[in-house]
């Protein structure tokens, strides 16, 4: 069985993400390591498009991840850890989905490893210095937490921030909880 059919066979011939019927092909979730149906997913054109590319995400199209992430498939909880990743700065129900998902240890290194590993991607911080995988970095003003009634004090350190696929976005615990923060307002 090809890996096609396979993803036709598993997904019921609809979106993994979205559960659209129409333009659906196979995507490779990075990093491709074999060529494994248990390492792609089945979706549509305007979620691949997005899934794909930095810009042009449409907030409003990826509420479809709030049940999507409950999908038994590990490279679909991935790719929906990453879009949440990737919206939650911006949007508070998708912060919210991003607290409430659950990847397996393995799964959640996956859907982190292939985040790190971009290399087109700079992190850098309100004085442009180049931020990496577990930095510490102070926050150099009040941060409303969205989501949440927490207000992340000026002057805060946040330790072993992660990076995300958008090079504005950071991830980092403030008050034990996960949040992502803008570059622009931390300083390394
Ligand atoms: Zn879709």
């Amino acid at each position: 069985m090809s890996i096609e059919q396979a993803l036709v066979e598993r997904s019921s011939n609809q979106c993994e993400l979205c559960s659209a019927t129409d333009n659906l092909s196979v995507y490779e979730v990075p990093p491709v390591t074999e060529t494994h149906s248990d390492k792609c997913i089945y979706t549509c054109q305007t979620c691949k498009d997005q899934v794909e590319s930095n810009i042009d995400i449409t907030p409003t199209h990826w509420h479809c991840l709030n049940d999507s992430m409950w999908s038994q498939v590990p490279a679909v909880q991935v790719v929906a850890y990453r879009m949440l990743s990737r919206l939650a700065a911006d949007n508070g129900w998708a912060q919210d989905a991003l607290d409430m998902i659950y990847l397996e240890e393995d799964t959640l290194a996956w859907a982190k490893v292939a985040l790190a590993e971009d290399d087109d991607i700079k992190h850098v911080d309100s004085n442009g210095v180049i931020l990496q995988a577990g930095d510490t970095v102070t926050l150099i003003k009040d941060l409303d937490v969205k989501g949440s009634s927490l207000t992340a004090k000026r002057g805060t350190a946040v330790r072993n921030i992660g990076l995300t696929s958008n090079p504005e976005h950071i991830e980092g615990r403030v008050d034990g909880q996960r949040i992502v923060i803008l570059t622009k307002f931390v300083k390394k």
